[in-house]
């Protein structure tokens, strides 16, 4: 039976030392954020972040736009944003209603702001391997990996995804610990063969249960991304929990996995950057 790798345990931990931290500051880490239109599942989220702040005593400004809400208006926004001395990140919740660029808007954040780590300045110097935020979710993950000692140095990966805000990252975090990285998506052929080979197999789809235990190397370190609900309304991953946890040597839960973690990430990128505007 696998470890359970007990990512709400390492997030509480992690907001704890982010709290210590902030308080050695001369000014509160401020974080903004946007949410636009009625969105349930964002509402969630955002509320998630604020109670985050709470716990960290992080300064959290909340700006609940309407779904009419113009590009301009929301660009405008940001800008007065980015120049607040009092703000050290800015986050706009994800997906935005139809009619706003999404990419114009992750744009306009200045990358020096962007916690979320989603800008092309801060995407970039992940792929170069210089210093910038990391995505959320990814970060969270290593830092996982990190808390139960599993190096990825010289271990197949195979990641199963390939957006910008999870799988890419992720791939490149793991190829920079010196992993040897496969990256899977829905063009991929021989998925489940792919799979088998994975020391460290990551798997960032959402679609339940599609990650089953003949998919599984006996032994494999497997992490579970995705935020799904079961035909009975229950939150689950991609992979097929209660059998692949028989044979993986390690595996996050969900819930209570990368969840927590990349909330407890967006607190650690938001001192980070207090910490380097405040010199
Ligand atoms: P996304 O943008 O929809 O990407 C999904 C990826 O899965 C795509 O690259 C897609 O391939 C691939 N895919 C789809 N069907 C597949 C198949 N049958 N076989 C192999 N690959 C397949 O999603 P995302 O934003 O990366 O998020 C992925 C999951 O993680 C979602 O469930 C999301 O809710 C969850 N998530 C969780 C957290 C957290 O904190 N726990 C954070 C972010 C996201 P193509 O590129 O070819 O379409």
């Amino acid at each position: 039976m696998a470890i359970i790798l007990d990512g709400k345990a390492l997030a509480a931990k992690c907001k704890q030392e982010v709290k210590k931290e902030a308080e050695s500051l001369a000014r509160t880490p401020g974080l903004a954020v946007i949410i636009v239109g009625n969105n349930p599942a964002s509402r969630v989220y955002v509320n998630s972040k604020r109670k985050d702040c709470e716990e960290c005593g992080f300064l959290s400004e909340e700006y609940a736009l309407p779904e009419e809400t113009t590009q301009g208006e929301l660009i405008s926004l940001i800008q007065q944003l980015n120049v607040r001395e009092d703000i050290d990140g800015i986050l706009c919740q994800l997906p935005l209603p139809d009619g706003i660029d999404e990419e114009a808007v992750l744009m306009a954040i200045s990358p020096e702001k962007d916690v979320d780590g989603f800008h092309p300045m801060n995407m970039g110097a992940l792929l170069v391997g210089k210093e910038g935020f990391l995505p959320c979710t990814p970060y969270g993950i290593m830092e996982i990996l990190k808390e139960y000692d599993i190096d990825p140095k010289g271990k197949r990966c195979v990641v199963i995804g390939r957006s910008n805000i999870v799988g890419k990252p992720m791939a490149l975090l793991l190829l920079q610990k010196h992993g040897t990285v496969t990256i899977c998506h829905s063009r991929t052929q021989n998925l489940a063969e792919i799979c088998r080979t994975a020391d460290i197999l990551v798997a960032a789809v959402g679609k339940v249960n599609m990650v089953t235990a003949d998919m599984v190397k006996p032994g494999a370190v497997v992490i579970d991304v995705a935020m799904n609900r079961n035909e009975a309304g229950k939150l689950c991953g991609d992979v097929d929990y209660p059998a692949v946890k028989e044979l993986a040597w390690a595996i996050t839960p969900v819930p209570g996995g990368v969840g927590p973690m990349t909330r407890a990430m967006l607190m650690k990128n938001t001192l980070l950057s207090a910490q380097k505007r405040q010199g």
